[in-house]
């Protein structure tokens, strides 16, 4: 199994200072075992395209239409993810659950949406503050795969990486401890295989204040598949230093 190395630029970036940290990635081959990829915003594929083809890294977006293509004014569907060479999509990202209102329902949509057209979701989960320190992160995620396995079925489910992102660990600059994240991991891979997910098939990424300094510990961590890096993959070298970490 490859370790995966994603990143998610959020709502961050313009045409200048992207070419510059997409050429200096382009220079950075992945190791082999290494799966090396950025999700930009849509205006941004293009020259994400542009940039990193031919290169072995990988671009994918951050959100996608739960319908197809239609009068769904403002929306950006699967087909176009692909044409625009995508290999990933973000879906169910804790941001949009918080501020977009994105609910189980629509989140099953868009993953569905992204198989069809042969884009791998990367689907986010994870707890509040709140829910760690009462206890009741367990679950909180047991709900949020269970929502999903119940709606998509299986092998659906089975097709998707998933991302096991505490929303106390985004952009704060506290990271999970390794054994909070090996302890989260091991919890959802039960929950997951209970509902019927192989668990050859299972691909468990972290994510939350990731950076060069504490890349090394998370890949460490037994049965994380890789990870989502947000604020770090904006920084120069960086993100290479996280890849070169995996
Ligand atoms: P940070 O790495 O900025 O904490 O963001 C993590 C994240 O949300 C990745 O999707």
């Amino acid at each position: 199994m490859k370790k995966i190395v994603l990143g998610n630029w959020k709502s961050v970036g313009d045409t200048a200072s992207n070419v510059v940290l997409l050429t200096a990635l382009a220079q950075h081959a992945p190791a082999a075992g290494v799966e090396l990829g950025v999700c930009v915003p849509y205006p941004y594929l293009p020259q994400a395209k542009a940039i990193l083809e031919g290169t072995e890294i990988g671009w994918g977006a951050q959100n996608v239409s739960p319908f197809g293509a239609g009068a769904y004014t403002g929306e950006v569907h699967a087909g176009m993810l692909a044409e625009f060479g995508c290999r990933y999509a973000l879906v169910g990202h804790s941001e949009r659950r918080q501020y977009f209102g994105e609910t189980d329902e629509l989140i099953a949509g868009k993953i569905d949406r992204l198989l069809a057209a042969n884009v791998r979701p990367v689907v986010c989960v994870g707890e509040t503050l709140a829910e760690r320190e009462s206890g009741a992160w367990r679950e909180m995620l047991e709900g949020q795969v269970r929502a999903l396995v119940t709606r998509l079925g299986v092998d659906k489910c089975a097709r998707a990486w998933f991302a096991y992102e505490p929303v106390w660990a985004i952009g704060t600059g506290r990271s999970a401890e390794p054994r909070d994240i090996a302890e989260a991991h091991a919890f959802l891979r039960r929950q997951l295989v209970a509902l019927g997910v192989p668990q050859r098939d299972l691909v468990l990424l972290y994510g939350g204040s990731v950076k060069a300094d504490n890349a090394q510990s998370i890949f460490a961590v037994p049965g994380c598949d890789g990870v989502l890096v947000g604020a770090a993959s904006r920084v120069v070298g960086e993100f290479a230093a996280i890849a070169a970490a995996a």
